[in-house]
């Protein structure tokens, strides 16, 4: 069983980028899109960021396969889990290197691409976007 943190670091080092990814965690809660990158600040004013997967997007199976998840086809749930995770690296890196912006701006697109190959900028899967 590959967990996320391993699927996520070698993500990172396939890429070439130097950096750990940060927490990682499965939410049944998340259901308005697949994955979430979030930065928490603390009572310290330490900021904390976090990628959230939803249980229930990310776990279904009974999906008209293959589907297509950032611009790729995706022909299993693993699949789908690994563009996800993909795409929230991003802006986990974006704001590790201390952008103002890390959402979807030209810097993530072309990361996104080059990195990636993503054709699209999304956080949801198939027709949900
Ligand atoms: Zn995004």
């Amino acid at each position: 069983m590959t967990t996320l943190r391993h699927l996520a670091t070698g993500i990172l080092r396939e890429a070439g980028w130097s950096l750990e990814p940060p927490p990682l965690l499965w939410s049944p809660r998340l259901t308005r899109c697949a994955g979430l990158f979030v930065v928490e600040k603390d009572r310290r004013g330490t900021w904390h960021p976090e990628i959230r997967l939803s249980i229930p997007l990310l776990r279904r199976r009974d999906r008209p396969w293959p589907v297509a998840v950032c611009g790729c086809w995706c022909r299993d749930p693993e699949a789908v889990v690994r563009r996800i995770l993909e795409h929230e690296l991003i802006h986990h890196k974006l704001w590790w290197e201390g952008a103002s912006d890390w959402g979807h701006t030209e810097t993530f697109r072309r990361l996104a691409w080059e990195a990636f190959g993503h054709q699209s900028i999304t956080h949801g899967i198939g027709s949900e976007n």
